[in-house]
């Protein structure tokens, strides 16, 4: 299990976002920002259009980095 903020996947707020596989806060974060940050959602699919591999290159090596929790 890890945790990365809103923020730090490229979104605006300080909510916490855990998951335990990089492709499970990819969901949880989409999911956020359609629910909190309509224009964010709107970016990250124009970006994805534009590039579909360019959001997770920029954003994966901060899970990676991300520190491993075992509380959950
Ligand atoms: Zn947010």
């Amino acid at each position: 299990m890890k945790t990365l903020t809103c923020k730090d996947l490229g979104g605006k707020c300080g909510e916490k976002l855990s998951a335990g596989s990089w492709d499970e806060v990819v969901t949880v974060m989409t999911k956020h920002v359609m629910e909190n940050h309509p224009d964010v959602a709107q970016q990250m699919e124009a970006m994805h259009n534009e590039d579909p591999k360019r959001w997770s290159r920029e954003n994966k090596p901060k899970w990676d980095a991300a520190p491993e929790s075992s509380t959950v």
